[in-house]
């Protein structure tokens, strides 16, 4: 039986793409301790097979999706042999059916990358409500997405902290998010700026010449978040920062100049909303995602997400700075594309995920993971893709030219180390 179903039979029914990864574990640890408000319609995972029985023998969903093909008959054979009552899909097309059938009411949008887009672009356009935590999904599809939107009525909720924070301190909507143009329109209820807020990430203080010497564990080792090693490596250049301008623009329909980012290294703040009578709205509370996560499941209800009070008498003081655009340029080209729209984010988002899955490879130094966005942004000539092909075709053709950069950096570090 499903841990989750209530009896009386008012409950959800949630998806959770990527239920293996850091914000999929903490959706299931936020919805344990709501067991009569949601019941588990699908858990997903790429290649962790392992963890992904685990989840299925305790929460014991309807379905589950693997994405990687090869793992798939021995995942199959031990739900068997372990008599459970879920149904495994391969694949893309198993992650687009749970993600939009019929009896699913919410679906957590948790695949880091674009390799979330089409699932969570089947979840808006079957109506759901979406729990964004993909942020890279808007950022390569914004237009697309959310006429999606718009035009399906699916309910859109944002988990990334910072978002999740600057609508909470928006007025009152009564219907989530979504405008099907970025008209820049979407501030116009007195509110006079977002200050968005980021930690600085862990090489905050490092000076630039050690850039390039530091390693994939010193880039993943965040002094506030506990994180994927994808986003915590966008932490480390900022970049995640200059995604979080971008997803902005497209959830509050607004300009990239509405935007101002804010230094704030304890991440007690995690964003603001100024309006036009000086007035400053903050949402505050530990570095936890099972705060914004609970926020948007009960929404527009609260429920509890298991994070303690903030501890007052221990806090040592709230400080502010400016970013600072010499150490972290991935700042000054995610602006940048933001402002320009069209192909830009797309190319900057995939060059980026190329290069940061090189650099976690010991592929490249870090510091090469900004040069080569940056050249691909200038390599590829900007268009405005009118259709979701026309978006992976760019996506596909940054991937490429990133890639050969990539390559380019392998060959030099094994010419230097070729005996001569
Ligand atoms: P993670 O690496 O811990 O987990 C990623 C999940 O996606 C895993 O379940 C993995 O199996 C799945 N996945 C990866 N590639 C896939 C593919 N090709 N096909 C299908 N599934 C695939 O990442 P995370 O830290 O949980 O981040 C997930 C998303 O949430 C990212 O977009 C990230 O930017 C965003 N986000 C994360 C945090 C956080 O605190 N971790 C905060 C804000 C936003
Ligand atoms: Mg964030």
């Amino acid at each position: 039986m499903n841990v989750l179903t209530t009896e009386s039979g008012d409950s959800q029914a949630i998806t959770i793409l990527g239920s293996t990864g850091s914000i999929g574990q903490s959706t299931l640890e936020v919805l344990a301790k709501h067991p009569k408000r949601f019941s588990i319609f699908a858990l997903t995972a790429n290649t962790r097979a392992d963890l992904l029985l685990e989840q299925c023998e305790k929460w014991q969903p309807k379905y589950a999706v693997i994405n990687d093909s090869e793992q798939a008959a021995s995942l199959a054979s031990a739900f068997k042999q372990k008599a459970l009552p879920t149904q495994l899909l391969v694949g893309a097309e198993g992650l687009d059916a749970v993600a939009s059938e019929s009896e699913v009411d919410v679906v957590m949008a948790a695949i880091v990358g674009a390799a979330g887009l089409q699932s969570t672009l089947s979840a808006v356009n079957a109506g759901k409500k979406v729990l964004l935590a993909n942020k890279e999904a808007l950022v390569m599809a914004g237009a697309l997405f959310m006429q999606a939107v718009a035009r399906s009525g699916a309910v859109l909720l944002p988990i990334d902290s910072e978002h999740n924070a600057i609508f909470q301190c928006m007025p009152a909507s009564a219907s989530g998010l979504g405008s099907e143009s970025n008209s820049g329109n979407g501030l116009e209820q007195g509110i006079r700026k977002i200050l968005l807020t980021g930690s600085g990430g862990p090489f905050r203080r490092l000076a630039l010449e050690a850039f390039a010497d530091v390693t994939p564990d010193q880039a993943c080792a965040h002094p506030n978040w506990s994180m994927g090693r994808k986003i915590s490596v966008d932490s480390a250049t900022m970049m995640n920062k200059g995604l979080e301008l971008i997803e902005a623009c497209w959830l509050f329909d607004c300009k990239p100049d509405a935007i101002e980012i804010v230094v704030h290294p304890q991440s007690v703040i995690h964003s603001m909303v100024e309006y036009v009578d000086g007035s400053v709205l903050a949402q505050l509370g530990h570095p936890d995602m099972r705060t914004p996560i609970a926020h948007a499941l009960a929404w527009p209800e609260r429920i509890a997400s298991g994070v303690e009070s903030l501890n007052w008498s221990q806090m040592n003081g709230l400080t502010f700075e400016e970013p600072d655009f010499q150490r972290f340029p991935a700042l000054i080209m995610a602006r940048q594309a933001a402002e320009l729209g069209g192909s830009a984010p797309i190319v900057l988002n995939a060059a980026n995920e190329i290069a940061v899955a090189a650099f976690l490879q010991e592929r490249i130094p870090f510091t090469a993971i900004t040069a080569i966005v940056a050249d691909c942004i200038e390599k590829i000539p900007f268009e405005e893709p009118m259709s979701l092909e026309a978006i992976q075709a760019i996506d596909s053709q940054a991937r490429d030219i990133a890639e050969t950069a990539c390559q380019a950096f392998d060959d030099l570090v094994n010419n230097a180390s070729a005996p001569q």
